[in-house]
């Protein structure tokens, strides 16, 4: 069989050549344009001598190259490597030594990092996107892969991989810190997709989907591109967010489906208030961090569209749950687990098994199925640590009921303070219930009196004005009192990772300084 996650691409342009596939700057890319761009793409990185378990690393941004490397790489039967937008060269070198890339393709707009990387680590390096006669370091041209694609051979067919041949290694921290190779199957990408477009989706190949989330990441990888494109749907591609440009390309390209994360969320209910114009969207999809209920509430007033929330992780595919379109959504859950996903909470670890708590009870997220990646480039202990008789440690604290899964926080998230347990994501779902607040983020400092102090970072929505005190005495009528900030700090704006998450270590340490 020929079954793979390139036949995601091959079989749509076999079957509907002429309908749309991407969007991207007022142009359209058919399927059948898009696969024989991949194809020569292929045959340029073939002729490189990538073939069957070679590694190519990938620094380009959401634009349709990203999904022509993607594809050409998997085509042949080698895997991808995708690198994270805003990794500096020493990071982009990690990622280049860990994953044993054998080549790295690199668009224009990031070579000042790319270049660097590639010449420390020695990993050959190849463009896309950039002017002929791009001088590298050393003075001499870069060498461009649509130069080599215009002369090599394309390939005709893809590659026939196993279902358990390794299709891509991401990147991410998880719960440790330094950044692990999460490696993902044929197998467990493909069957996401079938889930999704079979079980929770209800997607057709009129529908035009957002694609806004980065294509580096899990998320935007498959839950957008590789559903949208199984399905032979068309996405508009979007390489940098901004709310109020997103809300301009969804109304002219009539999109149907918004795919993203919740900071995204908050940023088009704002977009929609400087403009009255709208687009026909069918529903929407949250998932990558907890989406407040008030922001789902507000959005669906906004643009008429139900959001769907779903749970996922790098090392699960990325869906485990999801609030499907089939039936009412439970706004403050994460729905289902996918066909096939057994979800189960857990009490503790004994001896290599996993004990598991009575059925409603708070506890770690386990999950076990087709959807798990294989384990951790080179990390076999911490491929053990995660995966315990079967079972993935998500290290996400919740509760699995009447086959509905709750996230109450990450495990690293929660705040111990006099010894109470404070759950960052349900406090900050009641502070942006505050008329004036945009978005909330809550963590914990170091505190000598209770162990740790509940802090706050709140952005106040355009043109009010938001008092720390006011934030605190709302909070407090509607918590227990060991649960409400004590320190609110207003900024500007939270800082977000390149996956458009929150990043809480960064306001921790930002704040701690600024206390101590
Ligand atoms: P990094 O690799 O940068 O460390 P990460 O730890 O966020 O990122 P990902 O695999 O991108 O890793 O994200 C998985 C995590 O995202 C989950 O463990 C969970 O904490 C969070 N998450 C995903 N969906 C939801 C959701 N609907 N509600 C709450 N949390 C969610």
């Amino acid at each position: 069989g020929t079954l793979s996650v390139a036949s995601i691409l091959a079989e749509s342009a076999r079957r509907t050549p002429e309908r749309p596939a991407v969007h991207f700057l007022g142009h359209t890319i058919s399927y059948g344009e898009l696969w024989d761009q991949t194809r020569a793409y292929a045959g340029a990185l073939q002729a490189r001598g990538i073939g069957r378990g070679d590694r190519v690393a990938m620094l380009v941004p959401n634009v349709p190259d990203f999904a022509r490397v993607y594809y050409a790489v998997l085509s042949l039967g080698a895997v991808v490597v995708p690198v994270h937008l805003l990794f500096k060269a020493e990071e982009i070198g990690y990622v280049l030594r860990d994953s044993g890339a054998d080549l790295l393709v690199a668009a224009a707009p990031l070579l000042a990092a790319a270049v660097p990387a590639a010449l420390e680590t020695g990993v050959p390096l190849v463009t896309v996107l950039a002017p002929a006669g791009t001088p590298g370091t050393d003075g001499t041209e870069l060498p461009r892969l649509e130069a080599e694609a215009s002369v090599a051979a394309p390939i005709v067919r893809h590659v026939s991989v196993r279902p358990t041949d390794a299709a891509t290694i991401l990147y991410t921290s998880g719960t440790t810190g330094t950044p692990k190779g999460a490696v993902g199957s044929h197998l467990a990408i493909v069957e996401q997709v079938h889930c999704a477009l079979i079980d929770a989706f209800d997607m057709t190949p009129d529908d035009v989907i957002f694609g806004g989330l980065p294509l580096f990441h899990t998320f935007g990888q498959t839950a957008v591109m590789n559903v949208a494109f199984r399905r032979g749907a068309s996405v508009i591609l979007l390489p940098k967010f901004d709310a109020d440009q997103a809300l301009e390309l969804l109304v002219a390209h009539r999109a149907t489906v918004f795919t993203a994360v919740p900071t995204m969320f908050v940023g088009m209910i704002e977009a929609a208030r400087r403009t009255e114009v709208r687009p026909p969207l069918r529903y929407a999809v949250s998932g990558g961090a907890a989406l407040p209920v008030a922001v789902l509430e507000a959005f669906a007033a906004e643009y008429g569209a139900q959001v769907h929330e779903g749970y996922g992780l790098t090392e699960t595919s990325p869906t485990v749950s999801f609030n499907t379109v089939f039936e009412p959504i439970r706004p403050g859950t994460v729905g289902r687990p996918y066909w096939g996903i057994d979800v189960a909470i857990a009490e503790a670890e004994v001896e290599g098994r996993i004990e598991f708590s009575p059925d409603g009870e708070l506890g770690e997220i386990v999950v076990r199925g087709h959807n798990l990646f294989k384990g951790y480039l080179g990390r076999p202990d911490a491929s053990a640590e995660a995966v315990v008789d079967g079972w993935f440690r998500t290290g996400d604290l919740g509760t699995y009921s009447e086959g509905i899964v709750t996230i109450v926080d990450r495990k690293k998230d929660m705040i111990v303070r006099n010894g109470y347990n404070v759950y960052p994501t349900e406090v900050e779902a009641v502070i942006v219930r505050h008329p004036s607040v945009a978005q909330a983020a809550v963590f914990g400092l170091p505190d000598a009196t209770h162990g740790q102090e509940v802090h706050v970072a709140v952005v106040p929505l355009d043109g009010h004005e938001v008092d720390a005190e006011e934030i605190v005495a709302f909070t407090k009528e509607r918590i227990a009192a060991y649960k409400y900030p004590r320190v609110v700090h207003l900024v500007d704006a939270l800082p977000v990772g390149g996956s458009g998450k929150v990043l809480k270590r960064e306001l921790a340490a930002r704040f701690a300084t600024v206390d101590a």
